[in-house]
């Protein structure tokens, strides 16, 4: 049985049965078997389901928003804000799945009556293995196009987000989407491992490198499509030119928005030394005034980590860097007596010999580091095996690009942070993954492409 626990109260909300191998291997026959009619449907009946499904969302959406929160800890209001960005990346979907679908005909009957044509295939059965701090985004970057494009989808969510991730698949049956076309495969890594092993046709997974390495190693050797969104440790350089107390506070809701548990929240912080003294000033009394509590309180901006274990990791982190030296400025926000609750850190004096600065932190903790000039931040953001996000403040665009175009990354932010849009790609570099969602590129990558050399 899988215990869904509430992390703001450690109240047992829900138990639940988890798959077996026997249950995960009928499953994906299941699937095997229905798929091709998904696929040859018109595409107007995949698009409605769809469509019907966002319409479901939103009227539920008050709802959905409490389950979110009472099994995640997320604050009620970020809950609200994630269902309401759902309905600008259902509509993406919607208006440019057509196009990336549509067959092309790149020779026309030459003088050798040759015509060739490109047409695109779904890959046919697909793992989904879901990460919990986004569960609406993550899962659905990947189910909706892969729906869309004739795909069936054996769908695991985090067994943090189990919960949600069921709602998700009500709505989806009552939208209409066949029962067989999207499964859920309910359990916690056992689980997950044992659909990695089934015979499907792509493993797209959302979660940590850890874990993603783990994954790949287990789809290694089969030639099927592995495609990896895995964590960060995202950079922020402030120059010396920015508004210094404007700058502070948009950079610490980058780095403690979602209780630190971002994928691309800011991770580390590299500030001019000519402003460095005014900008942790004004960094720390952001964090001071933060509202810390009840997450279905509206008025709560910090709750508590979903995972009990990860609040080993934040003391750790804090520990060896004020062992090292490091400064700690703490929130001063009074903790509730039950719950995964951690008051929010602020390290300063910090460097790179500590895991603060080089291991993902997911976490209300950060590190600011003060810099002599671009050159040392660059070198600094480039320091790491991770690239997904990076980002730059400053007034002059020429600068920041400058800087963003040496670092490896899937995303570069000038005078924003944390933000994703469902019309760019959303992909990570070296240890934060590999294979793109969102974006043209993000419906592609669940087709194959088919040449077709045909002679009259
Ligand atoms: P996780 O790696 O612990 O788990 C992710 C999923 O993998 C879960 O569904 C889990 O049950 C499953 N799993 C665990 N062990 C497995 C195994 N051996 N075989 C197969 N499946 C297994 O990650 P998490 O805690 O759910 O999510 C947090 C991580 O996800 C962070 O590192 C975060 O940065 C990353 N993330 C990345 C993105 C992105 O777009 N790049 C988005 C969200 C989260």
């Amino acid at each position: 049985m899988l215990k869904v626990t509430n992390p703001a109260t450690e109240e047992v909300l829900d138990e639940l049965a988890v798959d077996t191998p026997r249950s995960i291997a009928e499953k994906v026959t299941k699937a095997r078997q229905a798929q091709r009619s998904w696929a040859r449907l018109p595409f107007e009946r995949r698009l409605e389901t769809i469509r019907r499904f966002g319409q479901l969302l939103a009227e539920q959406r008050s709802r959905l928003e409490k389950t979110l929160t009472s099994e995640v800890g997320k604050p009620i209001t970020q809950s609200a804000n994630e269902l309401k960005g759902m309905e600008p990346r259902i509509d993406f979907f919607l208006k440019n799945t057509r196009a990336v679908l549509t067959e092309e005909t790149v020779l026309e009957n030459d003088d050798d009556r040759l015509q060739e044509i490109i047409t695109h295939e779904p890959l046919g059965v697909i793992a989904n293995l879901s990460a919990w701090n986004y569960p609406y985004y993550v899962g659905s970057n990947v189910f909706l196009p892969a729906l869309l494009t004739g795909n069936a989808v054996l769908y695991k969510p985090s067994e943090y987000a189990t919960l949600t991730g069921q709602a998700i698949s009500k709505l989806l049956r009552k939208a209409d989407v066949p029962p067989d076309i999207f499964i859920p495969v309910i359990g916690g890594g056992e689980v997950g491992a044992e659909l990695v092993r089934q015979p499907v046709d792509g493993v797209f997974f959302t979660g940590s490198y850890a874990t993603g390495r783990r994954v790949a190693e287990m789809a290694a050797g089969r030639m099927i499509k592995v495609q990896m969104e895995l964590g960060g440790k995202d950079p922020v350089y402030v120059c010396d030119d920015v508004d210094v107390e404007k700058t502070a506070a948009a950079v610490a809701d980058g780095a403690f928005y979602n209780t630190g548990q971002s994928c691309c929240a800011v991770e580390r912080i590299y500030v001019h030394r000519r402003i460095y003294a005014r900008f942790v000033e004004a960094f720390v009394q952001t964090v001071r005034n933060f509202i810390l509590g009840d997450p279905v309180d509206p008025t709560t901006y910090l709750g508590p980590v979903a995972r009990p274990n990860q609040l080993k990791v934040l003391r750790r982190q804090c520990l060896e860097a004020e062992a090292k030296g490091a400064t700690s400025f703490r929130g001063g926000q009074r903790l509730p007596d039950r719950g995964y609750f951690f008051e929010p850190r602020v390290l300063t004096d910090v460097n790179h010999t500590m895991e603060v600065m080089r291991e993902e932190t997911f976490g209300p903790v950060i590190g600011i580091q003060s810099v002599t000039g671009d050159a040392e931040a660059v070198a600094l953001m480039n320091d790491t095996e991770y690239g997904l996000t990076a980002a730059v403040y400053t007034p002059e665009r020429k600068r920041a690009v400058k800087i963003l175009g040496e670092r490896n990354t899937g995303t570069a932010y000038w005078n924003c942070c944390d933000r994703v849009s469902p019309r760019l790609p959303w992909s990570g570099r070296g240890h934060s993954g590999i294979g793109t969602t969102l974006s043209t590129y993000g419906i592609q990558t669940f087709l194959q492409p088919k040449g077709w050399h045909l002679r009259e």
